[in-house]
């Protein structure tokens, strides 16, 4: 798309472009790559844009949420219900009424949370159907994140699953859900992770006499935000996936397996997109000053839980064609030093009311940011 003609759509600069063909694309390489009968699931907070849900909806399996928010949105697409599950600590008492209410499943964090819901259930006057989340005993490594494994607030360790299970009963249980990890490129972790989880999966299953629906075992695949970053292996994972879904089938022929990804679908689908407002020297570098910033964009400033501040790739769109190059630093308009959005990176040299472009932008955008610090407005979003 020309950045030019996106830029007169939004109306206004700073936007982000989520590319709906690309997100298509990405689906359907994973889809190929993926053992058949693997169900999909599309985690909503990587980028709950209600448009981007509604046409990815039709393309995945099921949804997971987060919040009641996002709950909401979900139940505005066509997703069976049943496959809309609802995750995170710290659930209250509303939004698990409603997750009840709606027939959603409530993905279990803690022995607590399970009494809460058979509490609710009985003010519903309906059947909860949950699923226990499972804080893994194993940690994985080369995660940007990592979500289990040691203590956490996320799940019921795995140690204690019986113990929370002899509590309120197993009434309603439809499955298990493991997530140990995001952001991993290594395809050596990832693998060994997927045998760890259905190996977990399978001992829980036979200590504690489960019969479930599903096993949902994360997901956690990586997409390549820097220079040094080498894309995900998609192929040889699903050859491996495929070993250990065949090995679960045979165990427990009548439980689906679900991955959930976020990032992985959208991340590489969307670019952020603002306008040079000044070039500025200051003692021999130069610095494009940008009506965008840490603000709309948190994870490209690098304050988004990262340890060392990387680039996220960089481009530029100008007026004139530069066959000049430069190195600057690209800011926003913030009062602040970390509202960088490029350190020292070479782009064509911009003049004032260029468009400057962060790519890998799809997912952890604008709902990742704090948007109200400073009071400028909100980034424009837009799918095409
Ligand atoms: C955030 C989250 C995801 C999505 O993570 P990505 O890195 O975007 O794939 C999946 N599952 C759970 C439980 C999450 O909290």
């Amino acid at each position: 798309m020309d950045l030019n003609l996106a830029a007169d759509i939004a109306g206004r600069t700073p936007f982000y472009l989520y590319d709906f063909a690309a997100v298509r694309h990405r689906v359907a390489e994973l889809r190929a790559a993926l053992p058949d009968g693997v169900l999909l699931h599309y985690a909503i907070k990587a980028n709950p844009m209600p448009a981007l849900v509604q046409r990815l909806a039709p393309l995945v399996d099921g949804l997971d949420v987060a919040s009641h928010g996002e709950l909401l949105t979900a139940l505005g697409t066509a997703v069976d219900r049943e496959q809309i599950s609802f995750a995170g600590p710290g659930k209250r008492d509303p939004e698990l009424a409603a997750a009840i209410a709606a027939g959603v499943v409530v993905n279990v964090e803690s022995g607590d949370e399970l009494a809460r819901l058979r509490r609710i259930e009985t003010a519903v006057g309906r059947s909860a159907r949950f699923a226990l989340r499972v804080n893994p005993d194993f940690q994985l490594s080369g995660s940007g994140m990592t979500m289990g494994g040691g203590a956490t607030q996320f799940g019921i360790d795995a140690e204690a699953v019986g113990e929370v299970l002899r509590g309120p009963g197993r009434r309603g249980l439809c499955g298990l859900h493991i997530f140990a990890g995001s952001q991993n490129l290594r395809l050596d972790a990832l693998t060994t992770g997927v045998s760890q989880t259905f190996e977990l999966a399978d001992r829980l299953v036979r200590e504690h006499r489960l019969d479930l629906a599903h096993v949902n075992i994360g997901g956690g695949l990586g997409i390549p935000y820097f220079p040094r970053d080498e894309a995900l292996d998609l192929a040889a994972y699903g050859r491996h996936l495929a070993v250990e879904v065949e090995r679960w089938r045979r165990r427990h022929p009548d439980t689906a397996v679900v991955l959930e990804l976020g990032r992985y679908l959208v991340g590489e689908a969307g670019v952020f997109v603002s306008r040079v407002v000044e070039r500025k020297h200051s003692r021999g570098e130069t610095f494009l000053v940008v009506d965008g910033g840490m603000h709309h964009h948190l994870a490209a400033s690098g304050n988004f839980g990262q340890v060392v501040r990387r680039n996220y790739p960089v481009s530029a769109v100008t007026a004139k064609p530069a066959d000049e190059r430069e190195t600057v630093t690209v800011v926003g308009p913030l009062c602040t030093p970390l509202d960088t959005l490029g350190r020292r990176v070479e782009l064509p040299r911009c003049e004032v009311g260029d468009l400057v472009v962060v790519h890998q932008s799809g997912a952890y955008g604008p709902t990742a940011s704090p948007v109200h610090f400073l009071g400028h407005p909100a980034p424009v979003e837009v799918l095409l």
